[in-house]
């Protein structure tokens, strides 16, 4: 086993995804000796963030949750800086449906009412405007939703590949493959040891995403996760000069799932006629990221192409590349996220629909790892305990 940098890094980061890149940056900037460690290539599609595009929203029926996402908007724009890319792209949010339904995703009403107190600017409309606006049809005469028009969608593939680029011009070095299998906090630093080498750091930040059980479980961590494959496809633009904002359509569940849908406009850096929707069905349960997956749910393709169909004519109904993405969510929709210290050494994130948030949990977690605290309020996202603030919806 080699004894790689003896005189050891200020910090090692495991999980060169998004949020170990973010994290990696904000560290090396500061000027600190960062190492990262990626068991696979650093722009995977292998963890929770392959495809495309996310969807940038700032209503959460969580105040703080709505608060860290207007704080998270100066840095995404920091980062598109560094980059000189354009990361985040505001075509509008559009929530639509039973406004009193909560789901792991949100809720209507609460999300509005968290809106108002933040000050953030939204359209309140009526099943029959949203019909009139946006080229949805055929919904329940009871249907209300808001327009937020802040919201959009976030270039994946350019804000992983700024972060990988901009991380390592700061200064940090990473190493992929190299799978982390243990990490041993003592009283002088850690010790992080892959197959073939063992690190030392003053600090270990563990951005595994989904993957993150086996370490945390040798530390003696557990944390209360369900870890979810899920169908996502695209449909084809019967007009290619129309567009639509990003969506979520927020429905009784029915006896057999959810009943959520969600989707998106043309990617706006994109030439393709294409556009991604898909079913927001948390039942395709694994027991670990690394298990085969299933492939795409094809009750779940039927399921969403019978929603296009009946509500959104603008669309071809026939999915076209489907696929599937795995996501670690907490159990308790009031957390949604875990983030925080494990011990004095070691900060661990993990889990939740982060994507929007990523260049602010970089940031938290290389204060947290390197100063032992950060301004920002994630005291919902703790590793232990129960979240102190109740989810309003
Ligand atoms: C279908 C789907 C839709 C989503 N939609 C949205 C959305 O609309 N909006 C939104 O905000 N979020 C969304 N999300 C969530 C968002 O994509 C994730 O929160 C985010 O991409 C996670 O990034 P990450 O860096 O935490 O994890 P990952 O990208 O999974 O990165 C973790 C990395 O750690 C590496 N790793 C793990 N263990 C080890 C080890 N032992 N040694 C070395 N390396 C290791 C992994 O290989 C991986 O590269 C969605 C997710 C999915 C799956």
């Amino acid at each position: 086993m080699t004894q790689s940098n003896p005189a050891g890094y200020d910090l090692i980061v495991i999980g060169a995804g998004p949020v170990g890149l973010a994290t990696a940056w904000h560290a090396a900037r500061r000027g600190h000796p960062v190492l990262v460690l990626e068991q696979f290539d650093p722009l995977t599609e292998r963890g929770s963030s392959g495809g495309a595009e996310r969807q940038w929203r700032l209503q959460y029926a969580q105040e703080d949750l709505t608060r860290l996402a207007v704080a998270a908007r100066p840095l995404w724009r920091e980062l598109e800086a560094a980059g000189e890319r354009r990361l985040i792209h505001e075509t509008g949010s559009l929530w639509f449906g039973d406004t009193q339904q909560a789901t792991n995703e949100g809720q209507i009403a609460g999300a509005a009412a968290v809106l108002d107190r933040v000050g953030v600017r939204y359209e309140w409309l009526t099943a029959k405007e949203i019909e009139h606006r946006f080229p949805f049809t055929g919904l329940p005469a009871a249907y209300e939703g808001f327009y937020q028009p802040d919201g959009g969608m976030i270039d994946v593939r350019a804000t992983r590949w700024v972060l990988f680029e901009q991380a390592q011009r700061a200064g940090a070095v990473i190493n992929a493959p190299s799978r982390v299998h243990e990490v041993l906090p003592d009283d002088a630093g850690v010790t992080v040891r892959t197959a073939d080498a063992s690190y030392r750091a003053e600090k270990v930040v563990i951005a595994a995403g989904g993957f993150a059980d086996p370490l945390l479980e040798r530390l003696g961590i557990t944390l209360d996760v369900e870890l979810l494959e899920m169908t996502t496809c695209s449909f084809r633009l019967r007009d290619p000069g129309a567009d639509l904002p990003t969506w979520f359509a927020f429905e009784r569940a029915t006896d057999e799932d959810t009943n959520l849908f969600y989707g998106f406009g043309r990617n706006p850096w994109s030439a393709e006629d294409l556009v991604r929707a898909g079913p927001d069905f948390e039942d395709r349960t694994l027991t670990s990221l690394h298990e085969p997956g299933h492939g795409p749910d094809q009750r779940h393709l039927r399921r969403i192409a019978g929603w296009v169909t009946e509500h959104l004519p603008l669309l071809e109904p026939t999915p076209v590349r489907p696929a599937t993405c795995r996501i670690a969510l907490p159990r308790d929709p009031a957390r949604q996220f875990y983030l925080g210290p494990a011990g004095d050494r070691i900060v661990v994130q993990s889990a939740g629909w982060g994507f929007k948030y990523v260049p602010l949990f970089g940031r938290a977690c290389a204060e947290l790892a390197l100063d032992s605290t950060t301004s920002f309020d994630l005291g919902r996202m703790a590793l232990t305990g129960t979240p102190t603030t109740k989810a309003e919806g």
